[in-house]
């Protein structure tokens, strides 16, 4: 028996102030598509910006429905989008951000289970590392390196093939 254990490395900016100007910008993206977020039962607003190599910036955010399942995040909201306008583009960085009514949030809001495992799927198509931006309503500012990087044990496309 051998145990195998998991580093997740980020990087920590005290605000968005601290960021190159790219991750800034992109942020700020991010920002602009919270407003577009319709999220009526959870008043959680997520907002996504996706950076591609072809310069085009992707925008998405959360929609909720009454049938609660079937609500898109928005992070992957945004990459979907990306990848029908834009096939083949290299995804270079997403920015995600996020409000709620309910209370500021001080800490960045990560994505969940199933968006790491989305944006993972287009890391692996593309053999490229995807840049994770992440920021709450203000304040520190999360630079995760590579999707892969927080989804240790990760399933992909590889078990599928012989
Ligand atoms: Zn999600």
């Amino acid at each position: 028996m051998k145990k195998i254990s998991f580093n997740a490395e980020y990087e920590v900016y005290e605000d968005e102030t601290q960021l190159p100007p790219a991750a800034k910008k992109l942020l700020q993206k991010a920002k602009e598509a919270c407003q577009t977020a319709y999220a009526p039962y959870s008043n959680f607003k997520v907002g996504a910006a996706v950076q591609l190599a072809n310069g085009e910036i992707v925008k998405g955010s959360n929609q909720e429905n009454a049938a609660f399942p079937v609500t898109i995040c928005g992070e992957r909201n945004a990459v979907f989008a990306a990848a029908a306008q834009y096939p083949g583009v290299q995804i270079e960085a997403v920015a995600i951000t996020a409000e709620t009514v309910s209370k500021e949030l001080k800490k960045p809001v990560p994505p969940c289970g199933s968006c790491r495992q989305v944006l993972f799927e287009y890391e692996f198509r593309q053999q490229q590392p995807i840049q994770l931006i992440l920021q709450g309503d203000a304040g520190e500012v999360y630079i995760v390196k590579a999707v892969k990087d927080i989804l240790p044990l990760l399933f992909d496309a590889s078990y599928l093939k012989k």
